[in-house]
């Protein structure tokens, strides 16, 4: 049992005066594997403050420190990997290999590439306009606030270009998976990052993140979350007028051209929705292929599917694991049954509990065929192992088929002409597009358009959103 009374608060785990816990389930097992005590509202305060008197000097450190404690951190992770794979497979349901190798292994490469873009950035650098010197500097104490489904990854894409800008952070983690977050205070604190660089607070989102969010002396706030808790974000920064980045859902199509190689494709594309069990804002959820082709498309899309083994995440033959809470096995398979009444049918998979698995929160991996762009599993976000295959009729049914949606994050095309690809990629109003599978590039902007989000993450992109503009004239 993971068993935590304190907040990570100035570079210290500090007892907290609060009552309130929060319970960790581990999804596979449905069993309580931890309690962590609730932050109170003077550990915010605390929090803030610790953060804004650390600001001063981290804000002028020289960047070689900076660089230094940073790879010292890398170093750190790197060390600690396997204990951080370890409790995200507990608390989220990420089986072992992939949570190694995503969820932490992401979250390096993200911490690395910053490092690279740092020693990059000269910070006394400036660009002459006319009369003028426009200098960047860091725009000061950061709220985090993060979900629960790449919980290190998506926090270390704002800790790492804030740290590396000169920001000190105050971190407020989902409470569902809180667990890898305390452990990565630990982490931070091995590694020598100055007290009260980075804090850690737990609680929920109307407790904690609200009243973060509301601060006066919170400069930013960069947040991943569902659309909803961003739109409340958005509202509540808007009185102090701080700078937000937010990064919410999706509902990504994946576009599938008459010339491409269909097995690749369909394949790929349910790969790529099956990862973390379907709990990712970038999945290609909805899959377009032309409609003389369809009953093809299930075919492949039902052997990769059936492909897939569920079982328990500490197990490395499992390839698909738990998702991660009963509310959101409820929820995935609410959208599956909402479908069939709709009009679509299953492939495979569907809303029962997996018979090889009737403990844990498990979905079995499903394909929706059929589906329709009024369909509510075409236009809300599922976060489960679900594809829904979509006819459409011609190019141009497909891209307006794409784009008639709320969301605006990521997105695929195949085809056996890459020009041709990304031009059909060029019409898609979203953040992101990967040509025929495409390997995913962490130097490279990643953020939303239209309800996805405001903002952009990873690489030098990402480190530029922890920076203030000041021009000074002569
Ligand atoms: P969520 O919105 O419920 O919670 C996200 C975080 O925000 C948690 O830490 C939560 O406690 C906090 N929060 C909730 N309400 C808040 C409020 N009113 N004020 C301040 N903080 C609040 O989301 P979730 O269920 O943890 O994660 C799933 C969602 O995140 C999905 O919609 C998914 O698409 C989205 N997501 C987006 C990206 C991206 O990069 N665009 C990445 C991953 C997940």
């Amino acid at each position: 049992m993971h068993s935590y009374d304190t907040q990570f608060i100035d570079g210290q785990f500090i007892a907290t005066g609060g009552q309130a816990t929060f319970e960790v389930t581990n999804p596979a097992t449905e069993r309580v594997i931890g309690r962590v005590a609730a932050a109170t509202p003077e550990d915010i305060d605390t929090a803030v403050a610790a953060a804004r008197r650390a600001f001063d000097a981290w804000a002028v450190l020289p960047r070689a420190h900076r660089l230094d404690i940073l790879i010292g951190l890398a170093a750190e992770i790197e060390r600690r990997g396997d204990d951080l794979a370890a409790v995200i497979c507990e608390e989220v349901g990420t089986p072992i290999g992939e949570a190694r190798a995503l969820q932490v292994g992401l979250a390096q490469l993200s911490l690395q590439t910053t490092i690279d873009v740092l020693a990059d950035h000269d910070p006394d650098a400036y660009t002459q306009v006319a009369n003028s010197r426009v200098y960047r500097e860091p725009i000061g104490v950061v709220a985090a606030i993060s979900p629960w489904n790449y919980p290190l990854l998506l926090s270390m894409t704002k800790i790492a270009p804030a740290l590396a800008a000169g920001c000190t952070v105050v971190h407020k983690p989902s409470e569902v998976t809180p667990l890898n977050a305390l452990l990565f205070a630990e982490i931070t604190a091995a590694a020598g990052v100055p007290a009260g660089v980075y804090n850690v607070l737990i609680g929920d989102g109307p407790t904690i993140g609200e009243p973060l969010v509301r601060h006066r002396d919170i400069d930013m706030v960069a947040f991943t979350g569902s659309t909803r808790a961003g739109r409340r974000v958005y509202e509540l920064a808007a009185n102090t007028v701080k700078k937000i980045n937010l990064e919410l859902g999706g509902k990504s199509a994946n576009i599938i051209l008459p010339d491409a190689d269909l097995t690749q494709a369909v394949d790929a594309g349910v790969r790529q929705v099956f990862f973390a069990s379907g709990q990712a804002c970038f999945a290609w959820s909805r899959v377009l292929v032309p409609r003389e082709r369809l009953a093809e498309a299930e075919k492949i899309a039902r052997r990769t599917a059936e492909s897939y083994i569920l079982g328990s995440p500490t197990d490395p033959a499992t390839t698909l694991g738990p998702v991660v809470s009963k509310p959101q096995q409820q929820r995935v398979r609410h959208y599956i049954r909402t479908a069939l009444d709709e009009g679509a049918h299953v492939v495979t998979g569907g809303a029962d509990q997996p018979a090889e698995t009737p403990t844990g929160y498990f979905v079995a991996g499903t394909i929706l065929s059929n589906v329709t762009p009024d369909m509510t599993v075409a236009r809300e976000e599922i976060f489960g192992p679900v594809v829904c295959l979509m006819p459409y009729d011609s190019e141009e049914d497909a891209i307006r088929i794409a784009n008639d949606t709320d969301y605006g994050l990521h997105g695929a095309v195949f085809s056996g002409d890459v020009e041709h690809a990304t031009a059909v990629a060029r019409r898609l109003r979203t953040g992101r597009v990967d040509i025929n599978g495409a390997p995913n590039n962490l130097d490279a902007p990643f953020g939303g358009y239209r309800q996805s989000g405001v903002g952009r993450e990873f690489g030098r992109a990402g480190f530029d959103e922890f920076l203030e503009t000041k021009a000074i004239q002569y």
